[in-house]
Parts: structure tokens; C-alpha cells; sequence
């Protein structure tokens, strides 16, 4: 049956880890992708970008891809972007049987126990945990207790059933973070190698992400 994975993110701005993990997941799942970004993220500082722009820089990202979309769903809710609801609105949409994929990084997901009805999320859909450089997938506490009985060594397992697994994988090694790109633009550095050319011609028009004029 046809796998749906959502990948939600601040994409403040998106950049090549999001889009070549996103291809990548579809190779691998053969899935439709869906990038979800949040109005208000609940968790983290507030984006830098306003929703408009960051939907916007994924529309140019997303061009010509042909397996990848967006979905602009939280932006239209008000109030935080609860993964939680986003999950409830995709899963009354594809129906009980439909495998759903939720994506994130292990980064995002050591911090699952502070997410809104965080244990109802495999209720849901199956939890597929990326790798990414810097963070390692050791669990503890509350968090362990609850994903230990879940996981699969498996990510076959997330298309033959509908939701309720966690799969941890290293699909690409990506040092690439939205947060460095804003850093390295500020301090007036190049970042080619991170974001497709549209995104950077996107952000150098509308100044984005330039450095806080004192005074
Ligand atoms: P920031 O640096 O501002 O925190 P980010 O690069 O983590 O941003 P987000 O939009 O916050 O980007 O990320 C959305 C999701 O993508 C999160 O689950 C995050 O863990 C995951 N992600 C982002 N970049 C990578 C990467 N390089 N490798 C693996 N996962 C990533």
C-alpha cells in the first residue's frame, strides 16, 4: 500500500539535508513525501523567516522535484503547530490502513518527551528517526521505556503496517543545519554547497537572514 511520509520542520531556511534526505526517503519507502512546515513551532525559538517566506523557499526548492511536496496545513491553523494534530488530520484523510511515516531527526527526537501528547504520535503513524552528524541515538528515561518496545531494525516494517514503529537508520550523512546557513549568511559567508540556487536568490532579495544592525 502507498506510504505517506511527513516531515515536518521549521525549514527556516529548508536546505539540501532536508531535500536530499526527502529523495532519499522516497527511494527507500517509496513514498510520497510530504515537507509539513510549522506556523509556531512549539519547541525552539521562533523562525527568522515569516511563513510566507519559508513557504515560499520550499516552493522553489520543491520545483523540480517530482516526488517531494509541500504542505502548508499548520500555517493555516492558529495557535502551535502540534505534530499531534497534523497526524490526526493525515491519518483521517488516508484511513486506518494507510502506512504513515512521520520523519525527524534523532536531534528532534531525543526531545520527544517535551511534544504534545508525545506518546499518542505512534497511534498515529510510525516514527522514522534519521541520523544526523552530531547527535547519537542513545536513549534514556521515559523516552527509551516507551521506544524500546516499538522499534524495528527493519524499515520495510513501516510500509506493511499502517503506524506504531520506530525506525532509527542513517540514510545520509548531511552536516547541514538550517541554524549554521543563518549563522554563516550573517557573518557574510558563502553557502552554495547548502541550499539550491533558487533558495539563495529567494533569501539575497528579500535580505534575509542578514546580520542585526546595532543601534
Ligand atoms: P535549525 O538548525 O534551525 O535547528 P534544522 O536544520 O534542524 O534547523 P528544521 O527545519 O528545524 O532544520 O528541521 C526539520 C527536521 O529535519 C527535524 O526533524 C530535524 O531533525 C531534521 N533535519 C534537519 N537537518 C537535518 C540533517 N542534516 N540530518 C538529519 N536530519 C535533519
Amino acid at each position: 500500500m502507498m506510504v505517506t511520509a511527513v516531515f515536518g520542520g521549521t525549514f527556516d531556511p529548508v536546505h539540501l539535508g532536508h531535500l536530499k534526505l526527502a529523495h532519499e526517503i522516497f527511494l527507500k519507502l517509496d513514498a510520497s513525501v510530504v515537507l509539513v512546515p510549522c506556523r509556531i513551532p512549539p519547541h525552539r525559538p521562533q523562525p527568522v523567516a515569516s511563513a510566507e517566506q519559508r513557504l515560499a523557499m520550499l516552493q522553489l526548492a520543491l520545483a523540480d522535484e517530482a516526488h517531494v511536496i509541500v504542505d502548508d496545513c499548520e500555517l493555516h491553523r492558529d495557535g502551535p503547530s502540534f505534530t499531534v494534530d497534523t497526524l490526526r488530520t493525515y491519518r483521517a484523510r488516508l484511513g486506518a490502513q494507510a502506512p504513515l511515516v512521520f520523519v525527524m531527526g534523532v536531534d528532534a527526537f531525543l526531545t520527544l518527551p517535551t511534544w504534545e501528547q508525545w506518546q499518542s504520535l505512534t497511534d498515529l503513524a510510525h516514527l522514522l528517526v534519521l541520523g544526523r552528524p552530531g547527535y547519537e541515538f542513545s536513549l534514556s528515561g521515559e523516552l527509551k521505556n516507551w521506544a524500546a518496545p516499538r522499534l524495528t531494525a527493519d524499515i520495510d516494517d513501516l510500509s506493511r503496517s499502517p503506524r506504531g514503529l520506530i525506525h532509527h537508520t542513517v540514510l545520509l550523512e548531511m552536516p547541514v543545519s538550517a541554524s549554521q546557513i543563518r549563522q554563516r549568511l550573517a557573518d557574510g559567508l558563502d553557502v552554495d554547497d547548502w541550499l539550491p540556487g533558487a533558495v539563495l536568490r529567494y533569501i539575497r532579495d528579500e535580505q534575509l537572514y542578514l546580520p542585526v544592525k546595532a543601534g
